[in-house]
């Protein structure tokens, strides 16, 4: 559904320079994660429409002997997982042994990969790229990612169709409010997706590449129609012995992507860390709406409940707008509860509103509150109407806008929200300028 693409090559070829072209059409998602993926960039770009993920694999050098070999293998999973593999040369440098060792490497994964010769400027492309020709891919880009240049073409020929007749099919296939059960390994997303299928009868579809993809699981509750989108992969094992699953982080990225709901799973044992802070901004930056579910609270003494309730308000206290569930998906405790949320997150996600409505709600917050003066004139907000949903944005129109600073906006972020009722989830504005 969206396509990931991971950069694969010697350090210094440009994988960096690559990555910042393709993510930086909008605010990128961007994070490292520490522990569980080494020296890993994820970002999300929009090519015409088409959203892809972009991972900066970093981690192979072509020479993958003693405490390298850990970091490669990570990048080789990313390689394994990725839909879209494109494999980075210098063409200054000219072909190395590490890029042909990386070749190799590829070549052994099975995984069909693109090459891509950089630093094509300044000197004669198909020159530069000849020698390389010889590692034997099929396809071969030439590219100045410094310079932005040959990075469209390659877009344009690697990713699929833009979305919308995805979205159709995925909404055919896939009914109702779909939502997805993401967390960090261990945090209880099988307990909870168990629980939340309940004694539901639940027909599981084989999926085609069935390690990477999560598992979607199509059920009906209280006559409400759900697609629960889960990330561990119970239901697909025969027997709850079998393995757990490797946590992906493109498995869950995709899931966040896909889902109309997210519910972050927190382990209240361990309280909330750096990892679930970063899980929290995927789905943010992915614009989705999100229930928070502390779950194990069962058996907890009070003080450590008391504490762990006071991190999670002082540390997530820039989600006020997201509900908060105490839970226990072991015992069950909590669990029903949320669909209320997820409902609450759904309608609030997919409403609508017309242009009268939120051109009213925009003039009354400006009357409220003026925007300040930029060089003696004042920012003049006209008008607002709806740019799409989940998320919602809102286009607001005026002079000056790019001048408005970060506190006004928020302010209208809280004004718009509080008077529209949404619930967890973010609202994203975008600023035209009409003059
Ligand atoms: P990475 O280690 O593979 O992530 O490589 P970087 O993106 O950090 O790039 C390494 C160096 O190559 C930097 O100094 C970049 O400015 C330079 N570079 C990247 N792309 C180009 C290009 O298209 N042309 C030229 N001339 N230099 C480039
Ligand atoms: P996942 O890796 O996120 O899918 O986590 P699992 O669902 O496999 O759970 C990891 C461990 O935590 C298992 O031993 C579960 O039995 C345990 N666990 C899950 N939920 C709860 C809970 O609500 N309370 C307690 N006490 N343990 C739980």
């Amino acid at each position: 559904m969206t396509p990931v693409i991971a950069l694969v090559g010697r350090p210094n070829v440009g994988k960096s320079t690559l990555f910042n072209q393709m993510t930086r059409s909008r605010d990128a998602l961007v994070a490292d994660f520490p522990g569980l993926t080494r020296d890993r960039k994820y970002g999300e770009g929009n090519y015409e429409g088409q959203k892809f993920i972009v991972i900066d694999t970093g981690g192979l050098t072509g020479d993958e002997a003693g405490i390298d070999a850990e970091m490669a293998r990570q990048s080789l999973q990313a390689v394994e997982e990725a839909d879209i593999v494109l494999f980075l040369v210098d063409g200054r440098a000219g072909l190395t042994a590490g890029d042909e060792m990386i070749a190799d490497h590829l070549r052994r994964s099975g995984k069909r990969a693109h090459l891509v010769v950089n630093k094509t400027d300044g000197q004669d492309p198909d020159m530069a790229a000849a020698e390389f020709y010889s590692l034997g891919f099929e396809s071969n880009f030439l590219i100045a990612a410094a310079h932005n240049r040959g990075i469209r073409s390659l877009l344009e020929e690697l990713l699929p169709e833009p979305v919308d007749p995805e979205e159709e099919d995925r909404a055919d296939r896939y009914p109702g409010i779909r939502i997805g059960v993401v967390g960090r390994p261990n945090v209880g997303k099988s307990t909870l997706v168990n629980r939340m299928l309940g004694e539901e009868r639940v027909v599981v579809y084989d999926m085609p590449g069935t390690t990477r993809d999560s598992v979607y699981i199509p059920y009906e509750r209280h006559g409400e129609q759900y697609t629960l989108i889960d990330t561990a992969g119970v239901r697909r094992r025969k027997n709850v012995n079998e393995a757990v699953e490797k946590f992906s982080i493109i498995k869950t990225l995709k899931a966040i992507e896909d889902a109309h709901v997210v519910i972050l799973v927190i382990d209240a044992r361990q309280g909330l860390v750096e990892q679930d802070l970063h899980l929290i901004g995927f789905v943010l930056d992915a614009g989705r709406s999100l229930v928070i579910a502390v779950n194990k609270w069962d058996g907890m003494d009070p003080d450590d409940r008391a504490r762990v309730k006071e991190q999670v308000a002082r540390r997530l206290d820039f989600l006020d707008y997201a509900d908060k569930y105490y839970i226990s998906a072991l015992h069950g405790t909590g669990v029903g509860t949320m669909y209320d949320s997820v409902h609450a997150c759904y309608e609030s996600a997919m409403s609508k509103w017309p242009t009268n409505r939120l051109t009213a709600l925009l003039q009354d917050a400006v009357a409220q509150h003026q925007p300040p003066m930029v060089r003696g004139r004042r920012i003049k907000l006209r008008y607002a109407h709806q740019g799409g949903s989940n998320p919602p944005v809102i286009v607001v129109h005026g002079n000056q806008v790019d001048a408005l600073p970060g506190a006004y906006k928020r302010y209208l972020e809280n004004t718009f929200r509080k008077v529209l009722k949404v619930v967890g989830s973010p609202i994203r504005f975008e600023f035209r300028a009409s003059e």
